[in-house]
């Protein structure tokens, strides 16, 4: 009979935030996979666990993972860990879970710390109905072409983001979805330097002009304000404007004032076009 692949969460800053269950099967099983075998040694070190430990990352994965199922199917069992937080949610992990899948392999995700849901919970802003983005594309065209697929999403958004990329970011989500959006910027959660920063998109910007970003950061940004009244088309326009003072060419701000507003984008087009 095969072996159970765990999903183990782990703690995102605070130590205290391991769970016993985590902890219990850290114990249990046979073998421990780790993103980076240095970083999950301290955790085992503070628990006193002592397990083989076999490294699983992003760049080894395709190795790696066929690998461990070979365990799992003999029967052994294994613990997926990441530096911090819940295995597969921006993590490596989704293709040892598929690959178990398929094996036939059973796999049990115990819950536990999770940055993207720590910071959605103390954000202030809505709940309800949530997407999570994790990191924006790198490369700047699938970057504009993520952010122009939300400027129309009504649910509160989730962002991963490293602070060297922050200003950028704010930047960039500044121009797609307006100044005035809210967000939060949640830092260094469950740590000592822990700050929930409630404020709008172009505040962020400024305040980062002048503050040099440091530690991890979790973007929550308010979805887009359910249309109720058609927006007039002096107003689409002055989006799509300001959609190009911030760098967009016509015929791309048109497109995405015109999912903002509802307007058609040959309408904005042909009136922007026509004010020249
Ligand atoms: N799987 C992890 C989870 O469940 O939270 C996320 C891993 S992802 C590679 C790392 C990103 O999570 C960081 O760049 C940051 O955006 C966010 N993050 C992780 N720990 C954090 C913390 N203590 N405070 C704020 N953001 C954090």
């Amino acid at each position: 009979m095969s072996g159970i692949l765990y999903l183990v969460p782990t703690p995102i800053g605070n130590l205290g935030d391991i769970s016993r269950r985590a902890a219990e099967t850290l114990a249990a099983v046979d073998f421990i996979a780790a993103e980076d075998t240095r970083v999950s040694v301290k955790l085992l070190n503070h628990l006193d666990v002592k397990k083989p430990l076999v490294s699983y990352h992003e760049h080894n994965q395709r190795e790696s993972g066929p690998k461990i199922v070979e365990r799992l199917l003999a029967g052994e069992s294994c613990a997926l860990v990441t530096d911090a937080g819940s295995p597969a949610i921006s993590d490596p992990g989704e293709g040892l879970v598929r690959l178990c899948a398929e094996a036939g392999v059973p796999v049990c995700a115990i819950p536990g710390p999770c940055a993207a849901i720590t910071a959605l919970s103390v954000s202030g802003l809505p709940t309800g109905r949530f997407a999570f983005e994790g990191f924006l594309p790198a490369q700047k065209k699938e970057r504009r072409q993520r952010l122009e697929a939300l400027a129309g999403e009504e649910r509160t958004m989730i962002f991963y983001e490293a602070p060297h990329h922050l200003r950028q970011t704010l930047a960039d989500l500044a121009s797609a979805f307006g100044g005035a959006r809210k967000i939060s910027l949640c830092r260094e959660l469950t740590k000592l330097h822990e700050e929930i920063a409630r404020m709008t998109l172009a505040e962020a910007v400024s305040h980062y002009a002048e503050t040099e970003p440091r530690g991890e950061y979790v973007l929550i940004v308010a979805g887009a304000e359910e249309r109720t009244e058609p927006v007039s088309l002096e107003d689409g326009v002055a989006r799509t404007r300001a959609l190009m003072e911030s760098g967009l060419r016509v015929k791309d701000a048109a497109k995405q004032a015109a999912e903002e507003t509802g307007i058609p984008k040959n309408k904005l087009y042909a009136a922007v076009i026509s004010e020249e």
